[in-house]
């Protein structure tokens, strides 16, 4: 690719509205520019990676069995309906209508469409098992599409599902995904851990969610110091021993507005063992919080932490911060925003209470985030891990070791669904006895988009991105020193441009005129993230050599012209 042709669209500031370091990189890169909240294009050079991580992904999933197809975006109601989803997913899913006033959505999943598929197609044993898959776009719309790519309303999704005579066929096709996810996070070069996972109504062992470890991460992740233990925390609860568990299962009812005066009421509604191990605090947040936050603390019987309110000096009296190992739930109104959270008015807390850690409020105060949203998954926020039941140097549930607390980003989710869906909407096939038999069902999601992020979360420096090869959107850039005035430099900048497209590599050549200088080139080089760099230049020429240098790398190593495509190999 020749940069005088190309859409470099580099940006030196750091946008404002980006948290994340992926975001901001993303952006300045010139990978993505935002159309609306939780919508992107991909230019050029962003789509080049994404492209890379399909191409990965659809080579193993091909190698593993998998049959690729294409199901619609758009999805009819009554597969919905039928499946019982239509009224479950809420307003996570995006309604349509047609001019015939049908209803439709844009499937935010496919568990239906395929299982509708299977029905009509599959009728015998003989046919199983069977996996399909696709990579297409998915639209789900999230309460807070944030941190660029990583939370999208619109996104792309690598989705198979897969189909058994019997669980135990399915427990094989499960452990083949679970392989081949190994295999493409491992291509990728990601740093990841495959982790049990919440699975929810459905319930068993048999789910797995594939974490990016990143401090950006919106998952937090269990783990035992002293074996393979890993889980979702939610999980990690969920399997704790009974008697570990907190005790606490309060119905929580809906509140309209709540002030301090209500949610004083609320903790009375809840019957919450106030006298014997939990106090209440209500803190305000001043003004220099945008619209304020009143928030309420239930906590075990600790000390205060003494330290903890002195970070929170700029919030007004009655203040005081609960010692964070001791906070078990906070119940939070957010009249106006929450920092960036932006919550509506009122912040309605309207669901049941399963776990006491299940909801919460946030407030942002000094740049840093104090309280934990967690009201359902989709509004995961904290900075206090700890904010759960679970804490750093309880005992594993596991029964070996301790646990450390780390945070993940999801991009990959195996699950074995049983029939869930498969017998809802009856999808049967005749077993060897000519018997009708429902079939089992497992499915297996990537987030090829949010790989992306995840990747350049985990690969990056002050100066930009630091692709791991595999993901890269050009192999080598070449910069020409002073092409303008120098014929010769341009020549074998072009002649060595050519061998090493020739010899299978994506190559960036930094054509572009003396307006650009060679500072403003290296830099965007290394913003982009090239891993391998040659500048040629008269003086290097003279000699017979081109400097190079690796991007991870701070020396450079002259390689004689004639060499550069063999090192390069
Ligand atoms: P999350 O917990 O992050 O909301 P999920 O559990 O709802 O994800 P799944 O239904 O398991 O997501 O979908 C499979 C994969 O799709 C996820 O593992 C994730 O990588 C990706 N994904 C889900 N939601 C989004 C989104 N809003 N933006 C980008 N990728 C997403
Ligand atoms: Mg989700
Ligand atoms: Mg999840
Ligand atoms: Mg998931």
């Amino acid at each position: 690719m020749r940069a005088s042709k190309y859409l470099t669209a580099t940006v030196k500031e750091t946008p404002a509205d980006a948290v994340v370091i992926s975001h901001k990189l993303m952006l300045r890169a010139g990978m993505i520019r935002k159309v609306a909240s939780g919508l992107y294009t991909w230019l050029p050079l962003g789509l080049r990676v994404l492209q890379k991580v399909e191409k990965i992904i659809r080579e193993e999933m091909n190698r593993a069995g998998a049959h690729e197809v294409l199901m619609p975006c758009v999805q009819p109601a009554e597969l919905w309906k039928e499946s019982g989803r239509w009224d479950e997913m809420g307003p996570l899913m995006l309604h349509l209508k047609d001019r015939h006033e049908r209803d439709f959505v844009f499937g935010p999943t496919h568990e239906e469409v395929i299982t509708d598929l299977v029905r009509n197609e599959i009728t015998s044993y003989k046919q199983l098992p069977i996996n399909f898959y696709q990579i297409q776009t998915k639209f789900r719309d999230e309460f807070r599409p944030r941190f660029g790519v990583m939370r999208t309303r619109e996104f792309i999704m690598k989705d198979a599902y897969s189909f058994h005579i019997d669980a135990q066929s399915l427990q094989q096709e499960y452990d083949n995904m679970y392989a081949t996810y190994c295999r493409i996070f491992d291509r990728l070069g990601l740093d990841y851990r495959p982790v049990l996972a919440d699975t929810g109504a459905i319930g068993g062992n048999a789910s797995h969610e594939f974490q990016v470890l990143a401090e950006s991460g919106e998952d937090y992740i269990a783990f035992s110091d002293s074996s393979d233990y890993a889980a979702n925390i939610e999980l990690a609860e969920a399997i704790m021993p009974e008697s570990e568990r907190e005790p606490a299962k309060q119905e929580l009812t809906l509140v309209d507005t709540p002030d301090a005066k209500t949610i004083a009421q609320l903790v009375d509604q809840f019957d919450l063992p106030i006298e014997k191990t939990v106090k209440t605090l209500v803190v305000e947040a001043d003004e220099s919080v945008e619209g304020g936050l009143i928030a309420l603390i239930i906590r075990g019987d600790h000390e205060l932490n003494e330290l903890k309110a002195e970070k929170l000096a700029k919030v007004k009296s009655p203040l005081t911060m609960a010692d964070e190992n001791s906070i078990r739930a906070v119940v939070g109104a957010g009249p106006g925003s929450l920092g960036p959270l932006n919550l509506p008015i009122p912040f309605i807390v309207d669901r049941t209470v399963t776990k006491m850690s299940d909801f919460g409020a946030g407030a942002n105060i000094e740049d840093k985030h104090y309280f934990g949203i967690n009201w359902g998954r989709d509004l995961e926020y904290t900075d206090v891990a700890d904010i759960r039941n679970i804490v750093e140097g309880d005992p594993s549930p596991c029964g070996s070791g301790k646990i450390l607390i780390k945070k993940g980003i999801e991009v990959g989710h195996v699950f074995q669904l049983g029939d869930k869906y498969s017998k809802s909407m009856n999808a049967t096939v005749l077993d060897q006895n000519g018997k009708a038999q429902t079939l089992s069902m497992g499915c297996y999601g990537i987030g090829v988009t949010r790989i992306v992020a995840a990747a350049i979360e985990q690969n990056h420096d002050e100066n930009g991105i630091v692709w791991p090869e595999p993901m890269t959107p050009f192999h080598i850039g070449i910069v020409p020193l002073n092409a303008h005035k120098s014929p010769e430099v341009m020549e074998t900048a072009e002649q060595i441009y050519q061998q090493l497209t020739d010899a299978g590599f994506d190559v960036y050549l930094d054509d572009r005129d003396k307006k650009t200088s060679p500072g403003v080139k290296f830099a965007d080089m290394e913003l982009i993230g090239i891993p391998h760099r040659l500048v040629i230049s008269d003086k290097g020429l003279e000699e017979g050599i081109v400097e190079y240098k690796h991007r991870s790398n701070a020396e450079k190593e002259n390689i004689s012209v004639t060499d550069v495509v063999a090192k390069l190999k």
